[in-house]
């Protein structure tokens, strides 16, 4: 670790405090980068941070007030985290929400205000309008990467003002339960530094070192990891507007990055990208890579050290602990494919029945306690009734130690659903599902799936007489729930299976229903099945199969309901462009999703009026990149659910 000691010898516990000792030790020291900007450096983040407190004690807000955030990926989103939580509660929120789910965060945060960049088009604008938020505008700034303005009517007078304190609560965000509400943990500066810092002495952080930030900033995974476990070193990070496979390694190139963090179906993009570059990966200074938020398979490890030279340092991860519980240590430590480590801040203990606390070799609940790990969920005495006991703080997930320390991960107690780190609450689908008129009863569950480790199914019981098809199903939860919690395969059950006490039982559902994958899915595309006909059909049908990893493609198959998503049309996007030297703008994905119409738009050279060939990949990849994660995600959750033609305005670009 960086000399993180404030002068007496403490560690400073507050973002502010942070920041400003940081800025003394080294102005000139950069703290933010974003691709095409100037750098921003840590005096200048300490002039923001005063900014920005300043500004919000004029607009009537201090300690204790939550913002609810929605601020597309890129260094606007971290140094808005930064800069509003050192003075306020920050609530960053997923941009590509839907309108209802926009409705429940903003009302469940009981939110003093929505913070939201200038311009940009969000449900969240009539949802906090409805319900008598205030808005304030982020304006970015022209200077140096992150700098940002606040405009807003002023909301009377802070209660509080000036910085926050180390037990004011910097962050909330929420997590998915095992009810259909999700539950609200609040983070606080104290919480949130010290996991900084348990993670900068795991990865031996120091201010020459750079990471490169693919992790989304609204989950704790990159907000910790990421952001402020650079800050606690002094080091620097690059603010990407999110993964995006296709400008991985021009990014690696580009910016020397010293590490980066991300979830495991990130890292097969890596590697997929890298068979698809077939070329070595262009030289980099890559200390080691970080895998966190679920599991990663052994054979993923291998290939990425393999491809990128450097070690791949496992860590366990939870909202609820400010993120980090556990992590394989860096060389000449032993790393264990298959575990997540040994603990790696707070203390971790494995618990059985009756309080019993079990020894090496025995499977139980991972239970954690630590001065990372959160207070308690906000007004849900219920869920801390459940959640805690005698100081430790049951985590829902089971595991072992093996006789040299190293904890496994073996399954879960709680009713969770981990699609590639994406957390689902599966009572929220079901109930989302049952408003639908023609269903009586539904219950999902986790299907295992090779690429994002679990997927999401549905079991339906129709109401006599009613009816409905797993597509219409599909779009009628794509109206009200963010793409990734839509189930991808349905099946309609005469009732659904139920446990010895009669409760449905959704753990195990897929084995027992016979399901072992998503590949049997869309079984209405299925059945009007067509095979692909003019020669792009056909070649363009092996391209979607390889990267959706489905045996078949027919004409009529839609990419997004075959499972594609962001990631993967990037990737698919550059095969095309590869394979046809067809100059296929991104848009004409949204626009033709099925293989025949997309096929068609191939053989006109995507139609742009632009001769074939002319532009390079590195523009079309660029034009990808230049769409913020949000907006790919909002363009490709419209395609995707509402089934119609989104056509990428030119005023929707960043
Ligand atoms: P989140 O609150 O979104 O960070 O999710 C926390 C949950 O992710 C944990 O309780 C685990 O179930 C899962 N998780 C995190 N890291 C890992 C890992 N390395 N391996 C397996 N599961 C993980």
């Amino acid at each position: 670790m960086s000399g993180g000691a404030a002068p007496g010898g403490r560690p400073p516990h507050s973002l502010a405090a942070l920041v400003a000792e940081r800025a003394r030790e080294g102005p000139a020291r950069i703290a933010l980068v974003g691709p095409g900007r100037e750098p921003l450096t840590y005096a200048g983040l300490a002039a923001l941070v005063d900014r920005t407190l300043a500004r919000l004690n004029e607009l009537g807000i201090g300690p204790g007030d939550t913002l609810a955030t929605v601020v597309p990926n890129g260094p606007e989103a971290a140094a808005s985290f930064i800069c509003l939580a050192a003075g306020a509660t920050a609530a960053p929120l997923n941009p590509a929400y839907q309108a209802p789910e926009f409705e429940f965060y903003l009302s469940d945060l009981r939110a003093k205000a929505l913070v939201i960049p200038r311009g940009l088009d969000s449900p969240a604008r009539a949802v906090a309008a409805r319900l008598g938020v205030g808005v304030l505008e982020l304006s970015a700034g022209v200077g140096p990467a992150g700098s940002f303005d606040l405009e807003g009517v002023g909301m009377g007078r802070a209660a509080r003002s000036g910085a926050a304190g180390p037990d004011d609560v910097a962050l909330v965000l929420h997590t998915s339960g095992t009810t259909s509400r999700p539950k609200l943990v609040p983070l606080t500066q104290r919480n949130l530094l010290c996991s900084a810092g348990n993670i900068g002495r795991t990865l031996a952080l120091t201010p020459e070192d750079r990471c490169l930030n693919v992790m989304p900033l609204f989950h704790i995974h990159g907000l910790a990891a990421a952001v402020l476990a650079t800050l606690q070193a002094g080091a620097s990070v690059v603010c990407t507007p999110g993964f995006l496979a296709p400008m991985f390694f021009d990014w690696l190139a580009e910016f020397q990055p010293t590490w980066y963090s991300a979830v495991p179906t990130m890292h097969q993009s890596v590697l997929a990208r890298a068979k698809e570059r077939g070329d070595a990966p262009p030289p980099c200074r890559l200390r080691f890579v970080r895998s966190s938020s679920a599991a990663l398979p052994p054979q993923v490890m291998a290939a990425l050290e393999a491809k990128l030279g450097a070690p791949v340092i496992e860590a366990y991860g939870m909202t609820e602990a400010a993120h980090q519980m556990a992590s394989n240590p860096l060389p000449p430590g032993r790393r264990k494919p298959g575990s997540v480590g040994r603990p790696a801040g707070p203390e971790i203990t494995v618990g059985g029945e009756r309080g019993a606390r079990l020894g090496a070799g025995q499977v139980g609940e991972i239970l954690i306690r630590g001065p990372n790990v959160t207070g308690g969920y906000a007004h849900n005495p219920e869920a801390n009734a459940s959640a805690f006991s005698e100081g430790w703080f049951h985590t829902g997930d089971q595991g072992y130690f093996d006789a040299d320390g190293y904890l496994f991960i073996t399954g879960r107690i709680k009713e969770l659903i981990n699609r590639g780190g994406e957390k689902i609450s599966p009572r929220e689908v079901d109930e989302t599902l049952m408003d639908h008129p023609a269903v009586a009863q539904a219950l999902s569950f986790a299907i295992p799936d090779e690429r994002l480790g679990e997927e999401i199914g549905a079991a339906v019981v129709l109401r006599p007489g009613g009816r409905a098809t797993p597509a219409e199903l599909r779009e009628f939860a794509a109206g009200r729930l963010i793409h990734f919690k839509v189930p991808r395969r349905i099946v309609f059950l005469d009732e659904l299976p139920k446990g010895p006490t009669g409760k449905p039982q959704r753990i195990g559902l897929a084995a027992r229903l016979g399901i072992t994958s998503v590949e049997e899915k869309t079984p209405a595309a299925r059945a009007a099945y067509q095979a692909p006909a003019t020669p792009t059909e056909k070649r363009l049908a092996d391209i979607w199969a390889s990267i959706l990893r489905v045996p078949q493609v027919g004409r009529r198959d839609d990419f997004f309901w075959l499972g594609g998503d962001s990631i993967l049309a990037t990737q698919m996007m550059v095969h095309v462009r590869e394979a046809w030297r067809a100059d296929i703008p991104v848009s004409r994905l949204l626009e033709a999703r099925t293989l025949e119409s997309f096929a068609a738009a191939v053989d006109r050279g995507g139609g742009t009026g632009t001769p074939a060939g002319a532009r390079s990949i590195e523009q079309l990849i660029a034009e990808i990149g230049t769409l913020s994660e949000a907006e790919v995600e909002r363009q490709l959750r419209e395609a995707e659910g509402k089934g119609g033609v989104t056509p990428l305005a030119e005023g929707s670009r960043e």
